[in-house]
């Protein structure tokens, strides 16, 4: 499959991308003590649905065969992605939690992700989201023609110290658009990934998970849930880009998460 889109799939992903970030922004402005995972999936989905899109998540199958549940991926504290957002589970005061979503507007997919705070958060916890969220941006700013994806890794990685944060190594960005995952891999570090060109149109998801602890990952039992093995603290930011002459356009404007 082709890794660029045509100009015209580039505006239906601009427009997705504004959609979702409506949907983003309005699930964010929700999040405060007491409201549960759900209420907050039902929020986003409304605005989802109500301007024309259709959840992307939702009904998603990874290895397992188990299809998601939700519009949102909601994970909380040591979650790090892929939480269930159709949970009955109660926001509390201090808690971090990340809001994961994506569309589909016009044949195309777009996708997102914000970490937010519920009330007044620690100062560790605001440290890890602002750290998340700059590296993520260090990403964005690596993401020019000429470069690689591993170019974006490596900004990543250097944008994180590494002696306060293990940078999650399972999981990476991708390709986005035609399917809610596709080729290339867009890794956040230095690894052994195929080193693709970033040209012209190529649309991918960048997205990277830091933890207060080690890097290791494992799978909850209800085979979705991402967390921490030592339980520690993650951070996620996601934003979906076009990569053009004139630098990155991101697609999914940031929501303000009060940062
Ligand atoms: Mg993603």
């Amino acid at each position: 499959m082709a890794l660029t889109k045509s100009n015209d799939e580039v505006d239906a992903m601009r427009r997705g991308g504004a959609l979702l970030s409506v949907a983003l922004q309005t699930a964010v402005d929700a999040v405060k003590q007491g409201v549960t995972m759900a209420q907050l999936d039902d929020i986003a989905t409304k605005v989802i649905v109500d301007g024309g899109g259709k959840p992307s998540f939702m009904g998603y199958k990874n290895g397992s065969g188990e299809p998601f549940p939700s519009t949102m991926c909601v994970s909380v504290n040591n979650e790090i992605v892929h939480g269930l957002g159709n949970r009955d589970i109660t926001l509390r005061e201090g808690d971090i939690v990340g809001l994961d979503i994506g569309l589909w507007l016009d044949g195309l997919c777009t996708d997102m992700a914000v970490t937010v705070p519920v009330g007044k958060i620690n100062k560790e916890r605001l440290a890890l989201l602002r750290a998340t969220r700059d590296a993520m941006y260090a990403g964005v700013d690596a993401a020019i023609v000429g470069n690689t994806v591993l170019d974006i890794g490596g900004a990543i990685e250097d944008a994180i110290d590494q002696k306060k944060y293990g940078i999650v190594k399972g999981l990476v960005g991708h390709g986005v658009g035609h399917k809610v995952h596709e080729a290339p891999h867009v890794p956040n570090y230095r690894g052994k990934f195929s080193p693709v060109k970033l040209v012209p149109n190529m649309c991918i998801a960048i997205e990277p998970m830091l933890t207060t602890g080690s890097d290791s990952i494992t799978t909850a039992k209800d085979g979705w849930t991402i967390t921490t093995v030592d339980g520690s603290d993650a951070g996620h930011f996601e934003v979906t880009l076009v990569i053009t002459e004139n630098g990155p356009e991101i697609l999914t404007p940031q929501p303000d998460v009060g940062i």
